[in-house]
């Protein structure tokens, strides 16, 4: 018997879709029936190789570049969705980045840079989505909810990040963000939901898996003892975006194999 809700008919959009989590949770999304938009920054060859991943199973998917910190382009990429798709179901913000510094050393552009992509970005994607799905309504053959947003985070929401001040800042923007939606989107049947993944395998954090040594340091950090990948993540958003999900809004779900445990404390507290 295969697990996986259904989202048979609904459409969704995944911002920064071409590598790593966001490519997981594409092809979940698409493997439970979605048709995806593919959003990606600049690496258009990546973003097409997901397409093609989900075309060749039998999925629908089709690829936008667009810088998700930029209104403009933002607004060309969610027209060219209701052009191609009719409207919108499910939102995942998930394009994301680092760009580390110590705090004092720490330049006005790394910072801008980070709260634009990283928060910012979920402001414009999600103003545009919530318009949609309250133009809409409910359409109860696709799903109980008038529309579904999923606010990738981070443990850094909470956990906080010496050295990536700028990083852990929008992760914790994040949250107030999604709970504050969340409240006032309830009553149009929309939910909003965060996911604070641990260390998940992806190029962000390459440095901190990519030898023997540097993922012994990093499982020290895990109580469940192993690295997550992009479709542990996957399969969360598939199951929070179906009805199967449908009490939960204004949360963050932590997947992160126990790193929000305080694993310093196991032996030592
Ligand atoms: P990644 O580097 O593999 O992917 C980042 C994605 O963001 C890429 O697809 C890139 O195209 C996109 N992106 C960057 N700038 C963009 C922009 N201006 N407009 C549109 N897209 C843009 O990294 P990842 O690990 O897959 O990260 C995805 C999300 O997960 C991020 O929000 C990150 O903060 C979060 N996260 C990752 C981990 C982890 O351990 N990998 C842990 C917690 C949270």
């Amino acid at each position: 018997m295969n697990s996986t809700p259904s989202l048979s008919g609904q459409s969704a959009l995944v911002t920064g879709a071409d590598s790593g989590i966001g490519k997981g949770v594409a092809l979940a999304l698409a493997q439970a029936g979605a048709r995806v938009v593919i959003n990606y920054a600049h690496n258009k060859d990546a973003a097409d190789a997901t397409v093609n991943e989900i075309t060749a199973a039998g999925g629908e998917a089709f690829a936008f570049q667009a810088d998700v910190s930029h209104e403009a382009e933002v607004q060309a990429m969610f027209a060219e969705m209701f052009n191609q798709y009719g409207t919108i179901d499910i939102l995942v913000n998930n394009a994301g980045l680092q760009k580390d510094s110590k705090f004092v050393d720490m330049t006005l552009d790394q910072w801008n840079t980070v709260i634009n992509i990283n928060l910012t970005g979920q402001f414009l994607c999600s103003r545009e989505a919530a318009r949609e799905f309250i133009r809409r309504g409910v359409v109860e053959v696709r799903s109980r909810a008038a529309g579904k947003i999923i606010c990738m985070s981070s443990v850094h929401e909470v956990i906080p990040w010496a050295g990536h001040v700028n990083y852990a800042a929008s992760k914790g923007g994040i949250s107030m963000f999604m709970k504050s939606i969340a409240q006032e989107l309830a009553p149009h049947k929309i939910r909003v939901v965060g996911i604070g993944p641990g260390a998940i395998q992806t190029p962000i954090n390459k440095a901190a898996w990519d030898t023997p040594e540097a993922l012994d340091k990093l499982l020290t950090l895990i109580p469940y003892n192993r690295i997550g990948k992009p479709e542990d993540i996957g399969k969360l958003v598939a199951w929070l975006a179906s009805d199967d999900a449908d009490y939960i809004t204004g949360t963050t779900i932590f997947m992160d194999g126990g790193m929000t445990l305080y694993p310093g404390f196991a032996d030592n507290g």
